[in-house]
């Protein structure tokens, strides 16, 4: 979501009941975002991608959050598909559309659902076919630019914590961190308070925010190979780099629980209290 100017914040913590209820609702954006993943292979478009996580969605009953949602730009169209669809040097916010993706293209994909009364929200980038080095690195870099603030969620005590972590580490592999756009409180709206920055400002450090059980955040860090300029197109939805450079996006729906973080969008087969191991890390077998 844009980044706003602070105002009055309610956080509201939920039972682990109700976290429950928020991980039936992540799993099965987490499923959509699988079949996504098979979907997406030279050839095909994101207006097929759409239909097919519009048609899982419809299946199980669930609401796509997307689809409608008013444009923060006064007068201007709200969002008018399920999915975001965002290629190359869009960041976020794209239209899916009948043009056909081509191999060396990345194209991230961001969902979300009501299931239930109860919200789920991930992206994720997907390469399409063989991409460059630098596509590969940007996907690599941002994905782990997630985990690691997940492994972090573990151990530090505020977000400001979890934020510097995640802008060192993009830093450090020579990219940029989008700022116009945070991530967010989530519940059974879809953008509940508090605001989760992927990067520390004087703004977080006045208003920072405790990491305690009840708490659930849509944590998504955005990464741009260049500038972190953006500029929106003239659809008044797609949001794009400046330079044109390629730009990524990650997102999980994770809850803070009495034994530590849990991702709620995490697709089936993983147990729910698998965290992303540390790079270089043997997994447990
Ligand atoms: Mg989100």
């Amino acid at each position: 979501m844009m980044l706003q100017r602070v105002r009055p914040r309610v956080i509201k913590l939920k039972s682990p009941r109700e976290i429950g209820l928020m991980r039936e609702a992540g799993r099965l954006v987490a499923r959509a975002l699988k079949r996504v993943g098979e979907l997406a292979v030279p050839g095909a478009t994101t207006a097929d991608l759409n239909d097919a996580v519009a048609e899982i969605f419809r299946e199980a009953g669930a609401t796509p959050l997307f689809l409608g949602y008013p444009n923060s730009l006064r007068g201007k169209p709200p969002f008018p598909a399920v999915i975001c669809s965002s290629v190359n040097e869009q960041i976020v916010h794209g239209i899916p559309n009948r043009r056909p993706l081509r191999a060396g293209d990345i194209v991230s994909i961001d969902t979300g659902c009501r299931l239930n009364g109860w919200c789920g929200d991930a992206a994720v980038t997907l390469p399409i076919g063989e991409v460059g080095p630098e596509a590969r690195k940007l996907l690599q870099t941002t994905q782990e630019t997630l985990h690691l603030a997940i492994r972090a969620m573990a151990r530090c005590r505020t977000w400001s914590e979890v934020a510097s972590l995640m802008e060192r580490y993009v830093r450090s592999q020579g990219f940029s961190v989008i700022e116009k756009f945070v991530g967010h409180g989530i519940g059974q709206d879809m953008h509940e308070d508090p605001q989760v920055p992927n990067f520390v400002s004087k703004q977080l450090r006045q208003h920072d925010f405790q990491l305690e059980p009840g708490l659930v955040l849509a944590v998504e860090p955005m990464v741009a190979a260049g500038t972190r300029e953006v500029r929106v197109l003239a659809d008044w939805w797609t949001v794009e780099t400046r330079d044109r450079k390629l730009a990524a996006h990650f997102e999980h729906t994770i809850a803070i629980t009495e034994h530590g973080p849990r991702i709620l969008t995490l697709p089936e087969g993983l147990p729910e209290d698998w965290l992303p191991p540390a790079p270089g890390a043997t997994p447990a077998s």
